[in-house]
């Protein structure tokens, strides 16, 4: 057990700020820098991020989001319009990826926002 004692934190407020892309802390730093990197500490507040490990967290809400988007418009406008098949492939990867890379970066941010909300520490220690 540590012996420094973790001072309770709001979670709706951390998520916020990390979705926002920033310092969960105090919500004046940037949280990510190149994309997805976290900062190792706030340039505004000091607060160390670069212990955290989102993991497979990220990816596994964008891929969440982006599906439950993407999947009822496609069945709607097949439903509603029946589009030639070329406009299909022209549309939906072309959406499915430019969702991901605006939402990659923000779910990584809430999930580091929540893991600094819950005291979260890096495996092992
Ligand atoms: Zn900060």
């Amino acid at each position: 057990m540590s012996s420094q004692s973790f001072q309770p934190r709001s979670k709706l407020t951390a998520a916020l700020r990390g979705f926002a892309g920033q310092c969960p802390c105090c919500g004046r730093g940037a949280l990510l820098h190149r994309y997805l990197k976290p900062v190792e500490r706030c340039s505004h507040c000091g607060e160390a991020y670069g212990h955290l490990r989102a993991d497979d967290a990220p990816p596994w809400m964008t891929i969440f989001i982006v599906g439950h988007i993407v999947v009822p418009l496609l069945l709607s406008v097949e439903q509603s319009y029946q589009p030639p098949l070329w406009l299909h492939f022209a549309l939906w990867p072309t959406l499915a990826l430019a969702l991901t890379l605006l939402l990659l970066p923000r779910c990584k941010g809430v999930i580091l926002g929540m893991l600094w909300a819950t005291g979260a520490r890096e495996a092992g220690t």
